[in-house]
């Protein structure tokens, strides 16, 4: 399990350093935009942060970057000591920083919104299965129902006065659905404080970009074929480019972290009402929008609805677009992304309308 862990990061570099060439080999003055940015590679959160910024700010800005990706995993981890989740989740109650109760609070609103298809209290769950640990077993059937009956967000009490987090006994949070999206957030106002108005950053395959390329022409975002890794004949890298202008591109796959066992895979995405993998039909879903943490915790939901919910969702949601790959090969983009969508050769894309 330890190489596959290897490979998928292997790939998610190559795959942000793609991003990244894509980014800047279709500027129009390759010269002058090659001067003009900066990059930071870090490892952070589990995955490889790629952070590009352009013009003369961006320096100084990636620094404060850094710093703040580091207090962020430093508070939202599930295994670092001292992180504010493990002193909700030793303790049941603890003060924890604005951040974090800021945090908490936007993943609350997306797991009521999302009916629970997001659900903040599944750490028990994830594990059990290993997903945290990287020690991966399929969980007793008994053992799982009685962790099962400790997830419910409801019983969160989030006390805005002293920024204290309550959580029921025998339930622990995990925010691993919406860490990602909200320090692409944080990094996005750092950028935009330092006077910076072009950047692009690759959060271990969340995307989020400020404002256009240097030369005007919008970012291209690489969609990953989910079926690559299985090197399956005849698959290429990507299902397709989108190209974006001040966008977030998070996506929520069943190939980014999972274990078989006995000729079964199982993956890092829960379905809260059963507490095992969500077998919905989808294997990959990115969501496109304006906001990280919303995009991010979408994903996750989104993902564990299945097509058929999530359109449903869409359709009344107004404020994002998504492209969902089913098992079955089916590659689907809502009716706004019809534009800036192109298809890579040998696949073809059915577009939903409103
Ligand atoms: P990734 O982190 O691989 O980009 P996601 O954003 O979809 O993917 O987050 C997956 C993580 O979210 C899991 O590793 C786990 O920590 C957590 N998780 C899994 N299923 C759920 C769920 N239904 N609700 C909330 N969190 C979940
Ligand atoms: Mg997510």
């Amino acid at each position: 399990m330890k190489h596959l862990g290897k490979r998928i990061l292997a790939v998610a570099v190559v795959l942000g350093v793609t991003i990244g060439l894509i980014g800047l080999m279709s500027g129009k003055h390759f010269g002058q935009v090659k001067e003009q940015v900066q990059t930071k590679y870090l490892y952070a959160m589990d995955t490889y942060f790629i952070l590009s910024a352009y013009g003369p700010e961006g320096e100084e800005a990636l620094n404060q970057c850094e710093e703040k990706v580091m207090a962020l995993e430093a508070a939202l981890s599930v295994t670092q000591n001292d992180s504010d989740v493990v002193k909700v989740n030793t303790k049941g109650t603890a003060v924890v920083s604005e951040d974090t109760f800021l945090l908490i609070q936007k993943a609350l609103t997306l797991c009521e919104e999302t009916g629970g298809a997001l659900d903040i209290t599944l750490y028990p769950v994830l594990r059990e299965w290993g997903f945290t640990t990287d020690s991966y077993q399929v969980p007793d059937e008994q053992e799982l129902k009685l962790l099962l009956e400790k997830v419910d967000y409801q019983g969160i009490v989030a006390e805005e006065s002293d920024r204290n987090i309550q959580v029921p006994q025998g339930a622990e949070l995990d925010l691993g659905a919406v860490a990602k999206g909200y320090t692409g957030d944080c990094l996005i106002e750092i950028m935009q404080q330092n006077g910076v108005s072009s950047a692009m950053l690759d959060l271990g395959g969340n995307v989020q970009t400020l404002g256009s390329k240097p030369d005007g022409s919008p970012w291209r975002i690489a969609i990953r074929d989910p079926f690559y890794m299985n090197g399956e004949a005849g698959s290429v890298n990507e299902v397709g480019v989108l190209e974006v202008i001040d966008k977030c591109v998070i996506t929520s796959g069943s190939y980014e972290r999972y274990f078989e066992e006995n000729g079964e895979r199982y993956w890092h995405i829960l379905d809260p009402a059963d507490g095992c993998p969500a077998d919905s039909g989808l294997v990959s879903v990115t969501v496109v929008g304006d906001s990280g943490v919303r995009c991010d915790g979408l994903s996750t939901a989104l993902f564990v609805m299945g097509k058929d919910e999530a359109v449903d969702f869409w359709r009344q949601a107004n404020d994002f677009e998504m492209i969902l790959m089913t098992e079955d090969r089916e590659l689907y983009i809502t009716e706004g992304l019809e534009e800036s969508f192109v298809c890579s050769e040998g696949w073809n894309a059915t577009v939903i309308s409103r």
